[in-house]
């Protein structure tokens, strides 16, 4: 087989490689700007149950010092009962007192109520704080994760980089211009197989002759529909040599 052309599948595979680390290395802080929206939301909704518990609290002692206040007048308004002239001045008297326990009596019955609202409201404070705890943990843990994943992407990128560097540099500089343009043409699919007569990218049938001139593989052949460099039983498994780049790695 062709040195090029046994060098081009090995580039073939590393930069394959190359793209799913560099794709990797991307989506790592969307995963954790991800995690970090959902801690936020969290964190929100916590807060809506904090404010809602102190609104809670607030108006329970607002009508606490109502009802201090209706008292005070209902004791002052006894008082002055006892110094009613007339009985239109005592039953006026008796009709204010009626109406501030009135009053007050509204003024329990919605702390009661209030009361009531906020016990499950406390509950879910607390079960929002543990629940916060918990997610924050966890976001620190994928961070960490993340981190050590992208230094570690970022090493091995750097080590395939130089492995494909050093393959370049035994190619022929004019095929690694055509492989590289096959390359981002097809998106890092440059080499087609063609061992069984047709192009297994573009699935197009070879010419006989032409067909003829590649099992012959005394140079290296570009399929005529696609473009793509073509291979016939290729000596260098892809599988295998990935699996090689690995171990050295
Ligand atoms: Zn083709």
């Amino acid at each position: 087989m062709l040195q090029d052309l046994a060098l081009a599948l090995r580039l073939q595979a590393l930069d394959r490689k190359i793209v799913n680390l560099e794709n990797e290395i991307a989506t790592l802080p969307k995963h954790i700007a991800e995690i970090e929206r959902k801690l936020e939301s969290h964190t929100r909704r916590l807060e809506a149950d904090r404010a809602a518990l102190t609104a809670n609290q607030r108006e329970r002692k607002k009508l606490e010092g109502d009802i201090q206040t209706q008292e005070q007048k209902i004791s002052k308004l006894r008082d002055q009962t006892l110094q009613a002239k007339t009985n239109e001045q005592y039953r006026a008297f008796q009709n204010e007192i009626a109406y501030a326990q009135g009053e007050i009596r509204k003024a329990e019955d919605r702390i009661l109520d209030l009361m009531e609202q906020s016990e499950p409201l406390d509950k879910n404070v607390k079960a929002a704080e543990v629940e916060l705890k918990r997610q924050q943990q966890h976001v620190e843990a994928e961070k960490k994760i993340a981190r050590e994943r992208t230094a570690a992407d970022k090493e091995e990128l750097q080590r395939t980089q130089a492995e494909r560097d050093a393959i370049v540099a035994q190619m022929t500089p004019a095929f690694y211009r055509d492989y590289e343009r096959i390359r981002k043409k097809t998106r890092n699919h440059p080499i087609a197989d063609a061992t069984d007569g047709r192009c297994d990218a573009c699935m197009i049938a070879l010419r006989p002759q032409f067909f003829q001139d590649l099992r012959r593989g005394d140079k290296i052949m570009f399929c005529e529909s696609c473009g793509r460099i073509l291979t016939y039983n290729p000596v260098v498994d892809v599988a295998a040599d990935v699996a090689a780049s690995h171990q050295t790695a």
